[in-house]
């Protein structure tokens, strides 16, 4: 049995019988693999903190013939959101969850996985939480090539610069005029201005963009508005922290 050693984000656990658990994982060389962590389950000691949603690991597993489960050897811990503190974790979760349903399986998907990557390490250096769920959720759509375009009003070609309006059943941004009055998100000029910040800088420079929370909370909306209407339902953490921040 070939034993391969990887560097991979945690996407999620779930328990298979009494003590062992199966452990989705986002590796950053062979896409998406989900894996046995024997006694995982029944004790904390062997994976110690590694097993955590967005935890990045190095991971040794084992691939076995005619199996579509590796078997995890041991994970050393790089990088942890349980070090963030706060809301992390629950963030942390949403950003996993996310990860888990676009990476298909056995696909390596690098792009992703360094988004991943790079968004925890924000969450490490103290990145607001907020701007970094719009941010992540931006670049998540942006790599599948379903963002709407933000620079031109898709019915009339006006200039976007001056705000837009989500609309609920095409999904693009429409300029003030196009839409239709009462329907769709309000996304303000300020929220763009954010996102053509968030196209050149690294989430970890994302401290230093001057954005309101307002904007940010508007952009929020129109954010669930795409997810949903990409994932068929709200992702499940989302709610969670709708609950945490009405
Ligand atoms: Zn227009």
């Amino acid at each position: 049995m070939p034993l391969h050693s990887s560097e991979a984000l945690v996407l999620r656990t779930y328990r298979l019988g009494e003590s062992d658990l199966i452990v989705v994982m986002l590796t950053r060389d062979r896409g998406k693999k989900r894996g046995v962590a024997k006694g995982g389950a029944r004790s904390r000691k062997r994976f110690g903190g590694a097993l955590e949603p967005l935890t990045h690991v190095r991971m040794a597993y084992q691939e076995r013939e005619q199996r579509e489960l590796v078997r995890l050897q041991d994970a050393d811990v790089l990088g942890s959101p349980l070090t963030a503190g706060g809301e992390a974790c629950t963030y942390a979760s949403y950003f996993a969850e996310l990860l888990d349903e676009w990476a298909p399986d056995n696909d390596p998907q690098e792009r992703l996985y360094r988004l991943g990557v790079a968004v925890l390490e924000a969450m490490r250096v103290g990145v607001g939480a907020e701007r970094l769920a719009r941010y992540f959720e931006y670049w998540l759509l942006r790599l599948q090539g379903v963002y709407p375009s933000t620079h031109a009003c898709p019915q009339c070609g006006a200039s976007l610069q001056g705000g837009a309006v989500l609309e609920p059943r095409s999904h693009w941004f429409l300029c003030r005029q196009c839409a239709s009055h009462g329907q769709g998100v309000s996304v303000p000029a300020a929220a763009l201005q954010f996102l053509a910040e968030a196209a050149h800088v690294a989430p970890a420079a994302l401290g230093g963009v001057n954005v309101s929370s307002e904007a940010l909370g508007q952009l929020a909306a129109a954010h669930r508005l795409l997810l949903v209407w990409h994932l068929d339902r709200e992702p499940r953490a989302a709610r969670v922290l709708r609950e945490i921040n009405p």
